[in-house]
């Protein structure tokens, strides 16, 4: 391996994804191919900057990864969506923070008049899990998030409100001429319904503008999302149309509904591909598996 071709592999950021679906884990023999935990994706940057977007029961596979021989003490990130229980069940099993001499930030949105540090001690307070934050060995700390710009080393993070019930945070990374969106849980009305916000859609439309990559909610097939509007997550047509209109590099489709099998997640696949193909766009589509990693 020469010089450059060193420093390129060193210089990419490894995308990983624990969970692909929404709502609820769904295990069994009709998800297999994608797996069927919930949402978690990892971020890797060079120089050990190690980001974790949302802890669903993905993040036990993560857990699993960070715990093994590899990785002796974990310094990490972990940036919450919203609490909704596909995005935060899964972090009292994330085996890291009970070890000490790690270092975990948790950050997201406040909820319900409760901080971050106040949803996470919430859901293990002893009635509804065993174990109490208390038990945290190692040093843990949270942060409040609100819509904002900020940077983490060279790493600028932006985060957007999105339309879904209670506060749910989008965010951007850039990092090194390339940028990263995660955005789930997201709903975006079709043109014709009333709740259509067209200020809404521009905004969205900028906050994802030329990403190289849109991991983002696509919850539904066009037929589906007629019978869950407002439920405050999107359907196939809705994506494609803001990730081409936005010239999206690469969009990842995510947060999948409990009662989608694999074979329903290639079908929205194609749907996509279809549709961004009728549309002449040079966005590719992807429906990432559980377990699967691409570098950026
Ligand atoms: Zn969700
Ligand atoms: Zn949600």
């Amino acid at each position: 391996m020469n010089k450059k071709h060193k420093q390129l592999v060193k210089e990419n950021i490894r995308v990983s994804f624990w969970g692909v679906r929404g709502t609820l884990p769904v295990p069994g023999q009709k998800t297999v191919r994608y797996g069927g935990n919930t949402s978690c994706v990892s971020i890797e940057f060079p120089k050990d900057n190690f980001f974790i977007f949302d802890a669903g029961t993905g993040i036990k596979e993560l857990s699993n990864y960070l715990m093994s021989e590899k990785h002796k003490s974990t310094k990490a990130m972990i940036f919450i969506s919203h609490p909704h229980w596909d995005h935060i069940n899964g972090l009292p099993f994330f085996a890291p923070v009970y070890t000490k001499g790690n270092e975990l930030e948790i950050c997201g949105p406040p909820n319900g008049g409760m901080s971050m540090g106040e949803l996470i001690a919430g859901q293990m307070d002893g009635v509804y899990f065993p174990i109490n934050i208390k038990e945290f060995s190692a040093t843990v700390s949270f942060h409040n998030l609100g819509e904002e710009r900020f940077a983490i080393d060279t790493i600028n993070i932006q985060t957007m409100f999105l339309n879904h019930p209670g506060q749910c945070l989008g965010y951007r990374l850039n990092y090194g001429g390339r940028s990263i969106c995660y955005v789930t849980d997201n709903e975006m009305y079709p043109e014709s319904n009333r709740l259509y916000n067209e200020n809404y859609v521009n905004k969205l439309a900028d906050f994802v503008a030329d990403t190289d990559v849109l991991i983002t909610d696509c919850t539904y097939t066009d037929e589906e999302y007629e019978a869950k509007i407002g439920w405050g997550h999107s359907s196939v047509n809705q994506v494609v149309e803001l990730a081409d209109r936005a010239k999206v590099k690469k969009l990842y489709l995510f947060h999948h509904d409990p009662d989608q099998t694999d074979d329903d997640i290639d079908g929205k696949l194609k749907m996509a591909q279809a549709l961004l193909e009728k549309r002449g766009s040079s966005t590719i589509c992807i429906a990432p598996k559980e377990g699967e990693s691409f570098d950026v």
